[in-house]
């Protein structure tokens, strides 16, 4: 059976972890302040604050840029749902903008469409691995005055054209970026998160938030030769990373270089054997993006049933995913009034699907899943409707133009 992912570790996590749970400090200690000062340097970022996972440092940068119960926040449903739901912990609602069906990510050309009077940031994602189009979206923000979050759960190690140079994700292109160390994310903590800024203030705040608002850090306390004692100036969270979980992380990180680098040529080497079935649509990487291929996303014909294609190649040994889900038409938020329909994004959910990608796939494996997709979808290569694949820049253009459906401008 070939999985969708595996994690890349071994005895050096296994020995981390052992080396502080024998140190006798567990949690958000030493590891921790280490693993952020390492990450901050791996971005570029100026500052950075570890948390529990993406989805709590998601919740953090929104309230430290000032989202309110009732504000709206725009972002894309087509997403894993913790985007939308971080919205909602604040009390505030997701506005959802359609996406570009040749990145996956939010198109930049429709985003003015969803602002309001209530609006109070934008939270864009960079969809599995993929930079979304910043230079774009960083002008909107700058001329609206809007804050800027980006959900890069899936984006470590991925790589922005930005003034004539490349930089990581997470130098902070925006006010905040959020990644994530889950086991599906190309590097783990077991769970994990970590928020990189340009503010020193929001740090502090990320810092403060995630250890139930207390005036001290554990680390002051335990070093003082004077007694302290602590004040809850605010409302926190425990939003903590284990020291355990931080050392892994250091590890993972020494990795992360050498993983991109193996995923990206696994990617090349996919769109090289799926490249003799052009009725498949891969996807290619826009002139100011480099992904760290999280996923390897394929769209089929839309006269190919899904379902039908993963179970055949499940059958035959392969697991897949299908395409990112659309949190607007889950019940939490179905009932929700969508200021724009979102065509490009229920496409990209029932017409995608994720292939297998980890390290340590062998070519023989990358065969096996190419024929496989190729075989259970080459009766539908003459259907009418079959779509043309992304084998240029621009593909599916013209796009369906998103209709309005509500504006409260
Ligand atoms: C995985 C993921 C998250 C949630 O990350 P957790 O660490 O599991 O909380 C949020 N947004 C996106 C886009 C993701 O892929």
């Amino acid at each position: 059976m070939i999985p969708i992912i595996k994690p890349t570790m071994d005895g050096a996590e296994a020995e981390a972890a052992r080396r502080v749970i024998l140190s006798g400090w567990v949690t958000q200690g030493p590891e921790v302040a280490a693993f952020e000062t390492e990450f901050a340097a791996f971005t570029g970022a100026p500052h950075a604050a570890a948390v529990s996972n993406c989805t709590t440092a998601l919740h953090l940068a929104l309230l430290a840029a000032g989202v309110k119960p009732g504000d709206e926040v725009v972002t894309v449903s087509h997403s894993y749902i913790a985007t939308a739901n971080s919205v909602a912990y604040c009390g505030a609602i997701p506005v959802f903008v359609d996406i570009d069906p040749a990145t996956y990510n939010i198109d930049p050309t429709l985003i003015e469409h969803a602002f309001s009077a209530k609006t109070s940031a934008i939270l864009v994602v960079h969809q599995m691995g993929l930079p979304c189009d910043m230079a774009a979206v960083v002008d909107i923000a700058k001329a609206r005055g809007l804050p800027l979050i980006e959900d890069a759960a899936c984006a470590s190690g991925s790589e922005i054209f930005w003034n004539g140079q490349w930089e990581k994700v997470g130098k902070v292109h925006g006010d905040v970026a959020c990644f994530s160390f889950h086991p599906r994310k190309i590097m783990s903590t077991g769970d994990g998160g970590m928020l990189t800024t340009k503010h020193a203030d929001w740090a502090a705040r990320f810092k403060l938030l995630r250890q139930h608002g207390m005036s001290v850090p554990d680390t002051v306390r335990h070093g003082s030769a004077q007694v302290i004692f602590e004040t809850h100036p605010v409302l926190g969270y425990n939003y903590r990373m284990t020291d355990i979980q931080a050392a892994v992380g250091r590890e993972q990180l020494k990795r992360l270089p050498g993983i991109v680098a193996r995923r990206r040529a696994l990617a090349a080497r996919y769109a090289e054997l799926l490249g003799e079935a052009p009725w498949l649509g891969l996807v290619r990487e826009p002139s100011y993006a480099r992904t760290n291929w999280q996923s390897f996303c394929v769209r089929l014909p839309n006269s190919a049933d899904q379902r039908t294609v993963m179970q055949a190649m499940l059958d035959a040994g392969v697991s897949t995913r299908r395409g990112i889900m659309c949190a607007h038409r889950e019940d939490v938020y179905a009932s929700q009034p969508l200021r724009m329909s979102l065509p490009e994004s229920e496409a990209a959910q029932d017409h995608a699907i994720v292939l297998p990608l980890y390290p340590q796939m062998t070519d023989e494996d990358q065969q096996k899943v190419a024929s496989t997709l190729i075989e259970a979808t080459r009766s539908k290569s003459r259907a009418q409707d079959s779509n043309p694949g992304i084998r240029g820049e621009i593909w599916w253009r013209p796009r369906i133009g998103a209709s309005l459906i509500e504006s409260e401008r």
